[in-house]
């Protein structure tokens, strides 16, 4: 069973899979604690705030209620609310809380492909053909350390930057990890003129790929 804090269809807006319809499930909870973070209403996993998955599925603002779900209730959700999106993105919170494999087993049964968006602090649980999105999240508050096995398991790595030492940081895990076949993106902590130019300058001297956040300036969710 998942804790589901929303599921929605949209397009993809970060990284490799960007510009592909997808359908979103945000999992409840994370205790990583990034100051920057725009889902702080996912990080605590109240009792009382629990709801049936019909309330879920209508809500229209961010709030911290989820909803305990199956694989196979979430697969059907798919139908009844008519998605036509073949993507799925599991996303939080921080999903590697969970064991993905039963969700992603059911989902590649059903020919949808998928991916986990993680911060590399948890072990990830899912099968091999799962992409993995580790956006590394070094320092927090929440004293958790990027794990070797996360590093090694990511297709992509999709660093947020806003400041030079974010890239050293890149830099020093980067050194960890053999990323002959992962792709490696800088993304603006925000859509701040700054935080972008300062990835692009880096892009261009490292020779890692712009990732922006293309649903922000395209105002969906
Ligand atoms: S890991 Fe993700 S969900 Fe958790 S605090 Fe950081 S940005 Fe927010």
């Amino acid at each position: 069973m998942y804790k589901v804090n929303e599921v929605f269809e949209t397009i993809q807006g970060e990284g490799s899979f960007t510009g592909a319809a997808a359908i979103f499930i945000r999992l409840q909870g994370c205790p990583v604690g990034c100051s920057w973070c725009d889902t702080k209403h996912t990080w605590e996993i109240k009792d009382t705030l629990r709801q049936p998955l019909g309330d879920i599925v209508i809500k229209t603002a961010e709030t911290e209620h989820w909803a305990e779900v199956s694989p196979a209730e979430l697969l059907a959700l798919f139908a009844t609310e008519g998605y036509q999106a073949k993507h799925v993105v599991i996303t939080g919170g921080e999903p590697c809380m969970y064991d993905l494999n039963p969700l992603c087993h059911i989902l590649h049964q059903h020919g949808y492909s998928t991916q986990i968006e993680t911060s590399g602090t948890f072990e990830v649980k899912a099968p091999a053909d799962t992409w993995v999105t580790v956006s590394p999240k070094v320092n927090m508050a929440g004293g958790y350390t990027v794990l070797q096995s996360a590093l090694d398991r990511a297709n992509e790595i999709k660093h947020p930057v806003a400041m030079e030492k974010h890239v050293d940081e890149l830099l020093q895990l980067l050194q960890r990890t053999d990323t002959t076949a992962k792709l490696v993106y800088l993304q603006p902590i925000s859509q701040q003129r700054r935080a972008t130019e300062l990835a692009i300058a880096m892009c261009k001297r490292y020779n890692f790929r712009l990732s922006v956040q293309v649903h922000k300036y395209l105002g969906i969710s």
